[in-house]
């Protein structure tokens, strides 16, 4: 008999053919820098996103009481039943966090950015998005009906282009993360700022990898860059840095007050249960009480960056966390991913869809908890993997041309020379 998912075969069947089929690992315990256990075994983790090493840690008295207090499930959306104290709470910390008005807490950072464009533009209005968004803001372009106008990864020049083609009645958008998840490279939020404010344009900017790692308190590239007042809506998440759980935006008391009338993935989904909120809480007060976690990661990045650099990778001048071993194909990546593997350090390889076609890397991400030790062996593991699986003509023609040229301007902070 005929069954109509019979075609999931050959889609299956063609994934695996191309080497994108995805089959997830079990992990046991928690994870941290220090170590993760997949599959039942043990390798020094360089795959998550918990990049202060909190997310392990969050497991004490705070949470235990909110359960107590406030049970676990939410129970219905908030557009229905409220929110819960330890809701309100942690929005409250946020927003005094981000010095902004008002915050909403969203289930997701992914939810946050969906339902936070949709509810800012529509058919008519025009949204400006970076090559390199991260899907939530993909989506979130899509979903909105405006029409979407993509700029090349950075390119201030091709925006300034675009957005003085677009008729000037319409309202505008642009959109970016600011520290991008799979090239780690900061976007260029001074320009943009300008860009903004010439076209009167709405600027949006994701810090989902920046938020407790950038500026001097931990707000984010906004923060670092000094443009955070030139920012109309933050979005950051609870779930990377903070090792918790949770999306918010932080703003103006009307722009929070609109989003909790009209982000749909807002009031049509149900809160994360309180004792989340109540870790976020406790996450946060790391995050502020301990600068010292994030001074020092990214002392370590920008070392790891030159090490990595006088191997012959190319990297641009720009110290975050998350650096990228750029391979090419999706097939090399994977084997030396599996090498690395081998040798005891788990190093994710990204491939399409994370990537385009042709653009497979290592993601390295490093956080607070990777030792000298571990970073020095990681180091001559990567020296010599790389002269077993990289082709050095693809590092040195296709790749090259990722890396602008001249990135040192889009880095400056406001008010810096330019060059
Ligand atoms: C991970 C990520 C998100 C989504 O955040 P979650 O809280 O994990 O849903 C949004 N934007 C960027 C840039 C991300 O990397």
């Amino acid at each position: 008999m005929h069954d109509p998912l019979n075609w999931l075969d050959d889609e299956l069947a063609r994934l695996a053919a191309g080497g994108l089929l995805r089959k997830l690992a079990v992990r046991s315990g928690p994870q941290s820098g220090l170590q993760v256990i997949l599959n039942g075994e043990s390798l020094a983790n360089f795959g998550s996103n918990d990049y202060l090493g909190i997310a392990a840690s969050l497991s004490q008295g705070n949470i235990d009481d909110a359960v107590r207090q406030a049970g676990w499930g939410a129970g219905a959306s908030p557009l229905i039943i409220g929110r819960g104290e330890f809701h309100a709470r942690l929005e409250a910390a946020l927003a005094k966090f981000e010095g902004t008005a008002a915050a909403l807490l969203f289930p997701t950072g992914f939810a946050a950015n969906a339902g936070t464009i949709a509810a800012l533009v529509g058919p008519g209005d025009v949204v400006f998005s970076d090559a390199l968004n991260h899907a939530s803001l993909i989506d979130g372009c899509r979903l909105s009906g405006a029409q979407v106008v993509v700029y090349r990864h950075c390119d201030v020049a091709h925006l300034r282009e675009l957005l003085a083609a677009a008729p000037a009645a319409k309202k505008k958008l642009i959109v970016t993360d600011s520290l991008f998840s799979m090239d780690g490279d900061l976007a260029p939020l001074v320009y943009l700022t300008e860009l903004a404010e010439q076209h009167r344009a709405m600027l949006m900017v994701d810090e989902a990898h920046a938020t407790g790692v950038f500026g001097a308190n931990g707000r984010g590239v906004s923060e670092h860059l000094g443009v955070e007042d030139a920012v109309h809506i933050r979005v950051g998440t609870l779930s990377k840095a903070l090792g918790s759980m949770g999306g918010f935006v932080a703003g103006q008391q009307r722009l929070i007050d609109w989003l909790t009338n009209r982000a749909r993935t807002y009031f049509f989904s149900t809160a994360c249960p309180e004792a989340v909120a109540a870790a976020g809480l406790a996450a946060l007060s790391i995050v502020q009480e301990q600068p010292q976690r994030r001074i020092e990661l990214l002392a370590r990045a920008s070392q790891l960056r030159e090490q990595l650099r006088a191997q012959g990778w190319p990297l641009p001048d720009v110290g975050s966390q998350i650096i990228p071993l750029r391979i090419g194909d999706a097939e090399p990546t994977m084997r030396f991913a599996a090498w690395l593997r081998d040798q005891g350090f788990f190093v994710p390889g990204i491939r399409p869809p994370s990537v385009p076609a042709g653009q497979s890397l290592l993601r390295l991400s490093l956080t607070w908890q990777h030792d000298v030790g571990t970073l020095s062996r990681l180091l001559s593991a990567v020296g010599e993997g790389r002269k077993r699986f990289v082709k050095s003509d693809y590092l040195r023609g296709e790749v090259g041309l990722r890396i602008s040229p001249s990135p040192r301007p889009y880095f400056q902070k406001r008010g810096e020379e330019r060059e």
